[in-house]
């Protein structure tokens, strides 16, 4: 078996009403869809982001793919890291690229053989996983209202927690905020806060301890995203628990922050992070290091298939006889803000079920692509061919 043909899908549509977060203000939703297809007429699909990867998907990575038996993925990952490495591109959109077609080599193998993507993982240690919404962004209406009446909804779905944003107000307006969103979820969720890397140390340390009463399960991305050292003063001088990692590209990235335990939970993207190959190396490595991992998911389709996929394998942290959600089983972002993309793409859209969700069962990822919907929202295809 060779791959024949690699074909990419940048990805746009329009949202019905924008949001916003400490670093941005969403008006539409993007993805880059990575599609390959083997001379037998297997198709295996993966995603990242942005326009380029796409670049580094044909004009750096399917010169070297083009021919090659999809089925030995850990040498066409260590080929294709290695070619960016000396340029120092590995990361970024080259470590995107990376991702979008780990991930897709792993739905041929899936397809391949006929089996779900679990089970060539080694199978699941949880019949579901539990999953938290994420949504709760700042809106154009700057009252409670909607954000209150949004909170309660998540509880009224059954589930377990929940989180929002901050840093994209004053520290003391965050802080009321969150506060009124506490106030009308009850005590018994679990509340995250993100801040998207807003803060200074001095800052971060300033809201954690203002936010200690407010019962805040974690407190995602504090400071800028590469900074081990200000993570470990933000985790001494505050009392909230530390998350991060959506932005690790591979295991260098994720390397110092798990060996020096500077955050409390590993995010990691399965985007970004080197696709399912690497995510479930780092993962191993987290686990090492007493640190649960709940994975960071703001994709398609694609990417809730492939890491829930993932997740279902990850060992309770730490191991107990009953584990429970968030202090001991993995809980995965479930993320709830507008996107056509992620509820159109796939013929069966993931719904979470009281707060858990089912692992796929079919081959590979174990979705159909709706390829009409491809075509609709795709504003820029390329295409290689042996
Ligand atoms: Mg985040």
């Amino acid at each position: 078996m060779k791959i024949d043909r690699i074909e990419t899908f940048l990805l746009e549509s329009p949202i019905d009403e924008p949001f916003g977060w400490s670093q941005g203000w969403a008006e539409s939703r993007s993805a880059l869809i990575c599609k390959l297809t083997t001379d037998t007429g297997i198709e295996g699909w993966g995603e990242c982001s942005g326009a380029p990867s796409q670049s580094v998907i044909h004009d750096c990575f399917a010169p070297l793919l083009l021919g090659r038996d999809p089925s030995n993925i850990n040498a066409l990952w260590h080929h294709l890291h290695h070619s960016l490495h000396n340029d120092n591109l590995a990361g970024g959109f080259g470590g995107g690229a990376l991702s979008s077609i780990d991930i897709a080599l792993w739905d041929i193998a899936g397809k391949g053989s006929g089996k779900p993507l679990v089970d060539l993982l080694g199978g699941p240690v949880r019949d579901r996983v539990a999953v938290y919404a994420t949504g709760l962004y700042y809106r154009e209406d700057p009252g409670y209202a909607q954000l209150i009446a949004e909170a309660q909804s998540y509880v009224e779905d059954g589930y377990k927690g929940m989180k929002t944003k901050i840093g994209g107000l004053s520290v003391a307006e965050d802080v009321e905020r969150v506060a009124a969103i506490r106030g009308a979820i009850g005590d018994s969720r679990f509340l995250m806060v993100d801040a998207n890397k807003a803060y200074s140390v001095s800052t971060a340390i300033d809201i954690g301890k203002r936010l200690e009463g407010l019962n805040i399960h974690w407190f995602e991305e504090p400071v800028i995203a590469n900074d081990v050292d200000g993570y470990l003063k933000v985790k001494a001088g505050q009392p909230l628990a530390l998350a991060g990692g959506e932005v690790w590209y591979n295991r260098f990235d994720a390397r110092d922050f798990i060996v020096r335990r500077a955050i409390d939970i590993a995010q990691p993207d399965a985007r970004f992070i080197g696709g399912i190959s690497e995510f479930r190396d780092v993962a191993a490595s987290a686990n090492a290091m007493g640190l649960q991992v709940n994975p960071h998911v703001w994709g398609s389709s694609i990417m809730i298939a492939a890491s829930i996929s993932l997740t279902a394998t990850f060992a309770p942290c730490p191991y107990a006889r009953t584990p429970r959600p968030y202090a001991q089983e993995p809980v995965m972002e479930f993320d709830q803000t507008p996107n056509p993309i992620r509820n159109d793409l796939a013929s069966q859209p993931f719904e979470a079920n009281k707060g858990y969700v089912a692992i796929p069962d079919g081959p590979g990822l174990g979705i159909q692509i709706d390829e009409t919907v491809l075509e609709r929202l795709c504003i820029h295809k390329r295409e290689s061919r042996s």
